[in-house]
Formats: C-alpha cells, structure tokens, sequence
C-alpha cells in the first residue's frame, strides 16, 4: 500500500505532523477532499513515551513568554519562521480545542489536570478521529528515495512506500523512552549534514567529593561556567535560580540551563569550570561588610552557627571548611582575612565539571540536522518531500516548556505543508 505521508516516530512532533497534515484533507470546500492516508511508524511498543515523562509527569507543554531568543541553533532564522506560523498562543488553542484547559504557572503551561498523559491521551484521540493509522513496535531503519517518493524499511524488512516523509524520530536525548538516535543515520543515509550533537538540560557532574556532604541542599544561586584554556578562563554561561546540590555536583533548573555548553566545551577537550554564588544581590565587598556587622553583633556564636538562618546548615559547614575555619571558634574571634575568605567561598564556590549527565540523562540534544538544509516549512531543500521536524533539526530550547512548543511547532509546519500539497 502506498501512503500520502509516512511519519517516523510517534513522538510530539511525530502526532502533531501526522494531525496537521491530516487536517488539510479536511477543509470545507475543496473537491479534492479525500480520506488521506497517512501512516506513523513508531519503534517503540507503545506511542509518545517521552511526553508522558515530561514535567515530571505533568507536561509542560508551552510557555507564556515565548521568544526566539529562548532557542539556539546555527540557523536561527528557521526559529522564528517557524514559530511565527504556530506560537505559543496556537499551541493553547490547539490543545483547547482538543480538551486541555491551561494552567498557567509564572508563565510555564501546565495541563489543569496536571497530567502529561492527558496531553497524550487528546493527541490519541484526534489521531484515531483523522483516520492517521499508527503502527508501533516498527523501528524504521531504511529510507530510500524512488521515483514519486520514498520506501521506508523496517528492522523486520517490511516495506512501505509514501509520496512524502516526515522524519520525526527526536534525537538522543533519554533513549529509554525511545529515540536512541536512529533518526540521525536515517538523515545521515539521506545525505543531510548535520551539526555536532551534545546532551543538555542535564545535570552537572563535579570532580570535589565535597559536594556529597551537601547532597540534597537546594538554594537560590547563580551559577557561572568557565573554559580554562592557556589564557585566563571565559565565561561560556550563567544562570541564576534554585540549584540543587547533588552527590555528583550540581542540578536544578540553573545547571539544565548552562548545561549544553558544558557539553560543548568537553565536546571540544576543553577544561571546564563552575563556579556557584550564594548570594548573587551582594557584591563581595558588600558581603564581607555585611559578615563583619553580622559577627560584631553576636561575637560569642561560634564559626558553625554564624550563618545559620541565611544557608542550610549543611552549607554552612561547607563554607566554614572551605574558608579554613575551625566550627567551634566564636566569631567575634575572626579576622578580617578570615571573614574574607568566608565571603570569597560563599560568592564564588568553585568546582571542576569533569562531565554532564550525559545522553542518558538529558532532557534534549543540542545540535542536529543543519536547518540551513531546510526550507521554512521544514522541508529539505535538495530532497523536497522530505521533512525534518522536532528535536531531531538543529533547535534546543531552554528549560520551561521550549521545547516541546519546538516540537508542536515544527510538526504543525511540516505536517501541514506536506499535507496540502497532497490534496
Ligand atoms: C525527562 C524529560 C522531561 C522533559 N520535560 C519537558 C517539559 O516539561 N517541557 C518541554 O518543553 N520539554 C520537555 N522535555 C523535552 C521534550 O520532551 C522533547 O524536546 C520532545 O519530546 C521532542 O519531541 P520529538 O517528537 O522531536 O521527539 P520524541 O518525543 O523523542 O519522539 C520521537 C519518537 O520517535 C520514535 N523513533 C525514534 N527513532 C525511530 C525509528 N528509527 N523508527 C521508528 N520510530 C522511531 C521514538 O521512539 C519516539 O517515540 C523533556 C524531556 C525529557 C527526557
């Protein structure tokens, strides 16, 4: 049987291209209306794992404040064309439309029934409503461009033929859940280029075993990342919010966000860096001010009650043990180097990162297939019938429903186009 479109990959992107393009079958008035055939391959058993699994089970599925400054790629102007045809106030409409009513939290887009399967379970339904055909346990392996379209080849050696296809298969971010990074040899089969992939939104992984005794602490703090080369060390990224101290290093949303040029540094063999203030609103000499007051107020508290009521007293202990002061020494007795040196480790705890969580750990990669191969609706310029959509193109966004708007709008494009073509 020869399909309209084939999809790969049951995925965000994947269900929304496969409703998009089934959609344009549907207009009113239009004599080629017919029933399209479109078919998803997916190669997992069960369809649209990872949407389950986002926002901790809650999917936060767009953002309020949505701006093409909160995406990177090489080709950033593929961002915002896309973007610009179905944004953040198309994606709630979308999902309205379908059942989900919003919940809105500071700007971050939450299913009111706080459940990601409900976000799945409404892009099920219209799936079955449209007539898309989905296939699961199918990991597509092969696609072959033959005269009037292409032939997809399944791990079992099962063909399917589709005038055009949308490659919606993510990258390699989180494979347990389904996207092992197949797709990017699919692209590379098809002769796309892409660029260098790296995880991120990952967590933070520091040589110092110190960060055991912190484990668990979680504390509002910049983090800053530096690439020590021969010269003086640069910045490559900083982030502020709530960290999360771990046995391993660093977490939370501030160590997600810096995270994918961590990986890209190291990608390089670069040296890398971090380094945590705790109290970003002061500069340091504010700060030694302001621990000079402190101690002259209540001279007889010792070293490890002094900063009790400003950090964890797992913190506190830290800052004390790597500025050199003995816990039990009153702090009426400290001298100004000491209280110095207590304010240099709490403005600019330092760490050596010696990797990132790594794919298995990552939300999303960074880097892909190179957008400059893409047309605005996504369809590769030198192979038209072919579409790239989702995580596999060259986009990451940062933390905070990005990305998966990057998939509802990047399936919305393709799936659209390709299926208007057809009708
Ligand atoms: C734990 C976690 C939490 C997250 N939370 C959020 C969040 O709250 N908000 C947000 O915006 N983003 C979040 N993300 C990121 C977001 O989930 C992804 O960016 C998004 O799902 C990417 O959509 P996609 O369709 O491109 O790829 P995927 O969702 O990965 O879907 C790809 C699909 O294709 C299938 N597939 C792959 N290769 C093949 C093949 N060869 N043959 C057949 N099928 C194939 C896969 O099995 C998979 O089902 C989170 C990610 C993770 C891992």
């Amino acid at each position: 049987m020869k399909s309209d479109i084939i999809i790969v990959g049951a995925g965000a992107s994947g269900l929304m291209s496969a409703i998009a393009a089934a959609r344009q079958f549907l207009k009113e008035g239009k004599s080629a209306c017919r029933k399209p055939e479109i078919l998803i391959l997916e190669r997992m058993e069960k369809p649209g794992k990872k949407i389950l699994a986002t926002g901790n089970g809650r999917c936060n599925y767009t953002n309020r404040v949505m701006d093409t400054s909160c995406y990177h790629s090489a080709e950033p102007r593929l961002i915002g064309q896309v973007l610009g045809r179905f944004g953040y106030e198309a994606a709630l409409d979308f999902f309205s439309d379908l059942g989900i009513y919003p919940k809105d939290r500071d700007g971050y887009i939450y299913p009111a029934s706080n459940q990601a399967a409900a976000v799945l379970d409404v892009l099920l339904m219209e799936i079955r409503r449209l007539g898309v055909k989905l296939l699961t346990g199918k990991n597509v392996e092969k696609i072959r461009k033959i005269k009037d379209g292409f032939e997809v080849v399944t791990s079992g050696q099962e063909r399917y033929t589709a005038k055009k296809v949308i490659l919606a298969g993510g990258g390699r971010a989180y494979p347990k859940l389904g996207s092992d990074g197949s797709c990017y040899d699919l692209a590379r089969q098809l002769g796309l280029s892409m660029t260098r992939v790296v995880p991120a939104l990952t967590g933070l992984y520091a040589r110092e075993k110190f960060f055991k005794s912190v484990s668990g602490v979680r504390a509002d703090g910049c983090i800053h990342i530096y690439a020590c080369g021969q010269t003086a060390p640069v910045q490559l990224a900083m982030n502020r919010g709530e960290v999360q101290l771990t046995d391993y290093g660093v977490s939370g949303i501030p160590a997600f966000q810096v995270s994918r040029y961590v990986s890209k540094a190291i990608d390089q063999k670069k040296k890398v860096s971090g380094s945590l203030d705790f109290m970003p609103d002061m500069d340091k000499s504010r700060l030694f001010l302001f621990l000079t007051e402190r101690a002259h107020v209540r001279p007889d508290k010792t070293a490890d009650e002094f900063l009790i009521g400003m950090f964890h007293q797992k913190l506190c202990r830290l800052f004390n043990q790597l500025a050199g002061l003995n816990g039990s020494q009153t702090v009426g007795q400290l001298n100004k180097k000491q209280l110095g040196a207590l304010a240099e480790v709490i403005k600019n705890l330092t760490f050596q990162i010696e990797r990132t969580g790594g794919f298995d750990n990552a939300q999303v990669c960074a880097g892909g297939v190179d957008g400059r191969l893409l047309s605005e609706y996504l369809e590769v310029r030198k192979i038209p019938g072919l579409y790239i959509a989702g995580e596999l193109v060259d986009v990451d966004g940062i933390c905070g429903g990005y990305n998966l708007q990057w998939a509802w709008s990047s399936g919305y494009v393709a799936g659209t186009h390709a299926g208007k073509e057809l009708v």
